[in-house]
């Protein structure tokens, strides 16, 4: 899976331009894939479109009927990508037959900016009315590498003649495939695609050619067009949604998994807009699998977990689930209890498993879906951030810890927070524990500072917290009371450990 996913980034780095083309082929409908090299950091293995990164050199010079400079950059870099990765040659005056420009391809595969030079040598140049706009994508922000990316869909009359680019290439394979091929290959785990080809392959299944590329340029609830949300697994999409929460998070992680029934996990949606917005976000998934929401899933009952499950449930009529402590304000919300299974129908079996963790809340649940391995849990960690365990609002350090403990030996292939970036195997685990170890250090801290005779909670927070900025001393307050009350049950670091040895066996 991609790495970019395990990064996070407060404010994200500056999205590159990049173009994709879809080369679609009218009889059949199939589309040409490329598949990038195992041994590539950035998406190893995945299938992809054809396509990459405008340069400078790419100056738009041999583009026809261009509406502007900007997209002429763009279409040079498409037809100069797709050339490189899969030898066809858009370009008018050109045979698309890749054997002809063999020469002129290796040579631009190290030069790449005699691309334009070989146009103009030839008196070849890009049509732009031959590239039909299909979208803009752009990378959501907690990845380190950051494209904004337009789509082009080509049409062809029949299937090119392609070759890629080599084994020790970028590029390894170029093939064939219809979208419903393509889609079921990833259903089955033999294919990895990113989100926008996922999403552009679902409308390509689903709608006819002129309806499929309007709704890739005007996806409802994106004003322009760029969609923010990521589906790292088939019929696991994580939309991160505006929220009123701790900082420096900004967004809580709604989930929704499934295929012909879907079920949506904190929905912690608290304004009107980002309610509209979401509600059209979730239809447009919904249309994508061709299934329809059937429950509401709560990790826990605060707001910025589960402010629109109520809306939701009247709108659909479906129930809402969570641990009982966490119903109180839903009346005729179903109970869930720890090792509870939660079944949806799909093309394959849906099981979610439901694991009662509180510390957070007493009433938090995380949710573990077997067949994909995603485990998605709440507030038990934030990716950046810290978690807050405040005894006033039913949080408990100590049972806090355990549930960690507990988590740390699942072996999940993907972990989404509540809140900030999901990770990728092992790294989610890692988490668990290394919230465990940095509590376990606090309590170290407090323990040393309680030794030297102070007791207020204003005399141990300086010593306590001295790496804290006292911006955030009423945080680190509510933190270190949670802390003192576990010291009080008498409870010790190696209890700690013990439990993590216990949940692993
Ligand atoms: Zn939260």
């Amino acid at each position: 899976m991609a790495s970019w996913l395990t990064y996070n980034s407060a404010d994200g780095a500056t999205p590159r331009q990049a173009s994709v083309v879809i080369l679609h082929e009218e009889s059949g409908g199939s589309v040409l894939f490329v598949r990038r090299n195992h041994a590539l950091a950035f998406m190893g293995g995945h299938h992809a479109f054809p396509g990459g990164r405008v340069s400078g050199f790419d100056t738009g010079r041999c583009v026809h009927n261009a509406p502007d400079e900007e997209t002429a950059g763009y279409l040079t870099a498409a037809a100069r990508e797709v050339f490189e990765e899969t030898g066809v040659l858009l370009a008018r005056g050109a045979v698309g037959r890749e054997e002809v420009y063999g020469p002129a391809r290796r040579e631009i595969l190290q030069n790449p900016e005699h691309f334009e030079p070989f146009l103009e040598a030839e008196k070849f140049y890009i049509d732009a009315s031959d590239f039909v706009p299909a979208g803009r994508w752009i990378t959501p922000s907690f990845s380190p590498m950051r494209f904004d990316t337009r789509y082009f869909l080509y049409r062809c009359r029949a299937c090119l003649p392609v070759s890629p680019m080599g084994p020790e290439e970028e590029i390894t394979e170029v093939c064939w495939l219809t979208p419903q091929q393509a889609l079921e290959k990833r259903g089955l785990g033999e294919m990895t695609l990113s989100t926008p080809p996922a999403f552009v392959l679902q409308r390509l299944a689903t709608f006819p050619l002129a309806e499929a590329l309007e709704r890739l340029r005007h996806t409802p609830g994106f004003s322009d067009t760029l969609i923010d949300y990521i589906e790292p697994a088939a019929g696991i999409h994580i939309v991160p949604v505006k929220a009123h929460t701790l900082p420096p998070a900004t967004h809580t992680n709604c989930v929704i998994i499934g295929e012909t029934e879907l079920a949506i996990i904190d929905p912690g949606i608290q304004d009107e807009a980002e309610r509209r917005r979401f509600s059209l976000h979730l239809d447009d998934i919904c249309e994508g699998v061709g299934g329809r929401p059937t429950a509401i899933l709560l990790t826990h009952a605060h707001p910025d977990h589960c402010a629109f499950a109520a809306g939701l449930s009247g709108h659909y009529g479906i129930p809402i689930h969570g641990h009982p402590e966490a119903l109180s304000q839903f009346p005729g919300g179903r109970p869930l209890r720890d090792g509870a299974y939660l079944e949806l129908a799909g093309v394959r079996p849906w099981r979610i498993r439901c694991l009662h963790t509180p510390g957070h809340h007493p009433g938090h649940l995380c949710f573990f879906e077997g067949t994909t391995r995603t485990l998605v849990c709440g507030d038990m960690v934030a990716n950046p951030g810290t978690i807050m365990i405040d005894n006033d609002a039913g949080g408990d350090m100590d049972l806090y810890l355990k549930s960690l403990a507990r988590l740390s030996a699942l072996e999940p292939s993907l972990t989404v927070p509540g809140h900030g970036a999901p990770l990728i195997a092992e790294a989610g685990p890692a988490l668990f524990r290394a919230t465990v170890e940095h509590r376990l250090r606090r309590e170290e801290k407090i323990r040393k500072a309680l030794e030297t005779g102070l007791r207020t909670v204003e005399e141990l927070l300086p010593l306590a917290y001295d790496d804290t900025p006292v911006a955030l001393y009423p945080l680190a307050e509510r933190q270190l009371r949670a802390h003192l009350k576990r010291l009080d049950k008498g409870r010790h670091p190696e209890d700690t450990t013990a439990d993590i040895h216990e949940s692993r066996r």
